[in-house]
């Protein structure tokens, strides 16, 4: 078994304040790597990092910057570089649906509410969404992945979703912005691919995060929804999944157990994408 070599490399995670990217913050520190929380939300950003800190004792920090504005993210490297010097890793994670590009209805007859279906979708909301888990990948990339590739060495992964392979009902912005992602993870890595620098993606299976809680459970009763009881169903495990069982994953795409891996989309899902449903 190779050395994972992941000891005092330092790995920029986007969104990093999140459900799912502070779990993955917390793996990369308990491996050894100094870990930058890039975040839209300062506090809770640097609460993430001295909360690392204190439990991992790896040197943690927070940072606001927004994955869509590219300067922000310039002088993010900079405050990184001055403070632990060059990214090894990139974790892109900012990322999420909008209620404004979810439909109401599922599969519509032509008898619903126009707003309900997809005539009621805001184009904003599709461009919010494309926004923030596309260009929100590309953005990041392209400014710690300069980096990484005047080192000639680094690892650049991105998160996906089940979305991206068959389009999920009601969420028609988020699956194709999801797709997006995967067929830029493959560009990129053919892209970088003598350079040193490796891409690749996760792609989570169904986990209960403050993004879909509104598609899952009713608001008023708790009470799981017809979608939630399909997804369970469609789920060969027949559970939700954790944001600590995506990071065995991340610790090999990060690390050097993957050396030879580049341009892959890793579905950690319960089965859910193996299964045809009967
Ligand atoms: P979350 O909402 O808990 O966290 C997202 C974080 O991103 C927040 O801390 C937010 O402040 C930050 N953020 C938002 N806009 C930003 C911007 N412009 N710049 C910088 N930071 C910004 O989300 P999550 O559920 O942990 O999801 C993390 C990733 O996993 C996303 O890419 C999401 O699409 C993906 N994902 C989630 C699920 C799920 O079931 N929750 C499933 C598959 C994929």
């Amino acid at each position: 078994m190779n050395d994972l070599n992941l000891k005092n490399k330092v790995a920029v995670i986007t969104g990093g304040a999140g459900v799912i990217c502070s779990a993955m913050a917390k793996a990369l520190a308990a491996n050894g790597v100094k870990t930058v929380i890039l975040d839209l939300n300062k506090d809770t950003a640097v609460a993430t990092a001295a909360e690392i800190e204190k439990t991992y004792k790896t040197p943690s920090m927070g940072i606001s910057a927004s994955v869509l504005d590219k300067s922000s993210l310039e002088a993010a490297r900079k405050e990184v570089n001055d403070m632990f010097g060059p990214v090894d890793i990139l974790l892109n994670g900012a990322g999420g649906n909008s209620p404004a590009a979810t439909t109401k209805v599922e599969k519509m007859d032509g008898s619903e509410n126009p707003e309900e279906t997809f005539f009621g979708l805001q184009t904003e909301g599709f461009d919010k969404v494309f926004d923030l888990n596309f260009k929100g990948t590309i953005l990041p990339s392209m400014v710690f992945g300069a980096e990484m590739v005047k080192k000639k060495s680094g690892v650049i992964i991105n998160i996906s979703s089940m979305n991206s392979y068959r389009p999920l009902t009601k969420i028609p912005a988020y699956s194709a912005a999801k797709a997006a992602v995967n067929n830029f993870t493959q560009w990129l890595a053919v892209h970088f691919s003598k350079t040193g620098v490796r891409v690749n993606a996760i792609a989570p299976g169904f986990l209960v995060t403050n993004q879909n809680r509104f598609l899952l459970f009713d608001e008023k009763t708790g009470e799981p929804t017809a979608r939630s009881k399909k997804i369970i169903n469609s789920t060969p495990m027949e559970r939700y999944g954790t944001p600590d069982e995506l990071t065995g994953t991340l610790v090999y795409l990060a690390s050097d157990l993957s050396k030879f891996v580049t341009g892959v989309v890793i579905p950690v899902d319960g089965g859910f994408s193996a299964y045809s449903g009967v």
